[in-house]
């Protein structure tokens, strides 16, 4: 999955393999190969499901693929939060907190198949974003414990800030054991599918939905056409030429959901308790990544660019998009919280021809008023929302002493000799401006 939605990395990917794959039972194991890497100077790519899609995943320099999936214990949840060990799935995590009335507050669309340190190292945000920002935002990680690779390993706890050394890290800088995460009230969720007869309409109903602070919501998905049309599932719920915009709700919310939808001339073509739509799968799974994971079915040529479009005025700046790409492809943007603004990521998804008319959307997004990240590089410092500091370079200097962890990738790096000149890594993009955290000293105790 790693290169699976760019055809420029999928190109630089190629002939870069693992040697061997390792596949730790427990914490003991963990150690082991944390020191026999260390001894070996042996690269160490970590894997939880494998379902990045920033390049996260490919390794640079050979090594083992550290298979984490045999630490999946779900260890305790308890006053609002939970902690699992490293690849825990989060579907296990949810399923073991929902029935006391809890589950996590933000998940990506592939909550089925992820584990949690792949999300925490890999991911960013999801479903939930909308409501509680990006797992930046203060808060969102309550603590990661790790193992540095070393001949003797040590372990840490990162709490507060200091999270951020290591999320969104894609395991550069130690090895992930256990996660405690925040959670959120687990309201009975109703899945909706609203119309609108023109894009604008929708882009402004998402906003109105997303800033209404009274509605209780978990996602919301704007689609122009023929985007949602290239979804075969989703393809009778929609209305030919319109927008659609898919979202979650809680129950309680439904009648002041419905009053958002009547003032915006929207048209509902579904309401179903989550899970129970007609698609046949959860409305989560037609959201975020997995957008453009449905319409690669039937169009596996399209593409996308992670822009991000914020308030002040972010409206003004999405129309702007939407008009400049007009004749090349149609819009679509997930809605989040992002340092407490209002945030539209997404870009056009257009048929891929080179990287030149690739640089041309992205040049055209950054005028409109979109930060743009790079989701067609492996390297970090350029395609996420990674803080880039002392603390950081520190902090990898004490994790990883030899550069074993997943080599070439961190953002405190210089990128390796190997993707020097590569079309990818020239994309013209600014990346995602943040608040730089996470910077504090961390001491590894021995
Ligand atoms: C269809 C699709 C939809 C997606 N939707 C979203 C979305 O909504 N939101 C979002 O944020 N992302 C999304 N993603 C990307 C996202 O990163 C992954 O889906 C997921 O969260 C990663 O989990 P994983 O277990 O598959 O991790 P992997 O892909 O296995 O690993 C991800 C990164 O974490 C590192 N890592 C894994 N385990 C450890 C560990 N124990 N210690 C240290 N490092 C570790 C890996 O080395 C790698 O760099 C999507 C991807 C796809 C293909």
């Amino acid at each position: 999955m790693s290169t699976f939605f760019s055809p420029t990395m999928r190109r630089e990917a190629a002939e870069k393999f693992a040697e061997l794959i390792v596949r730790p039972r427990d914490r003991a194991d963990v150690i082991a190969i944390a020191r026999a890497a260390a001894i070996a100077r042996m690269p160490l790519m970590m894997r939880g499901a494998g379902t990045c899609n920033f390049g996260q995943g490919i390794p640079l320099r050979g090594g083992a693929i550290v298979d984490m999936t045999g630490l999946s214990e779900v260890l305790w949840a308890r006053n609002g939060h939970v902690r699992a060990q490293a690849g825990a799935r989060l579907i296990a995590i949810d399923e073991f907190t929902r029935p006391s009335g809890w589950e996590l507050r933000i998940h990506p669309s592939t909550k089925r198949a992820s584990t949690i340190a792949g999300f925490i190292a890999g991911g960013h945000a999801g479903i939930g974003s909308v409501t509680y920002g990006i797992l930046r935002d203060r808060g969102n990680i309550v603590a990661i414990e790790a193992i540095s690779v070393e001949e003797e390993p040590r372990s840490v706890e990162l709490r507060g800030d200091d999270v951020n050394l290591m999320h969104h890290a894609y395991g550069t800088n130690g090895i992930i054991t256990e996660i405690e995460m925040p959670l959120a009230f687990a309201w009975p969720w109703i899945e909706t599918v609203v119309n609108f007869p023109d894009f604008m309409a929708g882009a402004r109903f998402s906003y109105e939905l997303a800033s209404s602070d009274g509605i209780i919501k978990k996602v919301i998905t704007v689609d122009a056409a023929p985007n949602w049309e290239y979804m075969a599932a989703m393809r009778p719920f929609g209305r030919a030429g319109w927008t659609m915009v898919r979202s979650m709700v809680a129950e309680q919310s439904l009648d002041a959901f419905r009053s958002v939808v009547a003032a915006h001339g929207g048209e509902t073509t579904v309401e179903a308790p989550e899970g129970a739509g007609p698609y046949r799968a959860p409305l989560w799974e037609f959201a975020w990544g997995h957008t453009m994971f449905q319409i690669s079915k039937e169009r596996p040529g399209l593409i996308g660019n992670t822009g991000l479009y914020l308030d002040p005025d972010v409206l003004t700046a999405v129309e702007r998009s939407y008009r400049r790409f007009a004749s090349l492809g149609a819009m679509h943007f997930d809605l989040k919280r992002y340092n407490g603004q209002i945030g539209f990521q997404g870009s056009p998804f257009y048929a891929f021809t080179n990287e030149a008319q690739m640089a041309d959307v992205i040049r055209g997004m950054a005028a409109d008023g979109a930060m743009v990240a790079n989701n067609h590089t492996f390297i970090g410092r350029k395609n996420g929302v990674i803080a880039v500091n002392d603390g950081e370079a520190e902090f990898k200097a004490k994790m990883d002493p030899h550069g074993l962890m997943n080599p070439g990738k961190a953002a405190s790096e210089a990128p390796p000799p190997e993707v020097h000149g590569s079309a990818g890594a020239a994309l013209p993009t600014t990346g995602w401006a943040y608040e730089s955290r996470g910077a504090s000293a961390v001491t590894v105790p021995s």
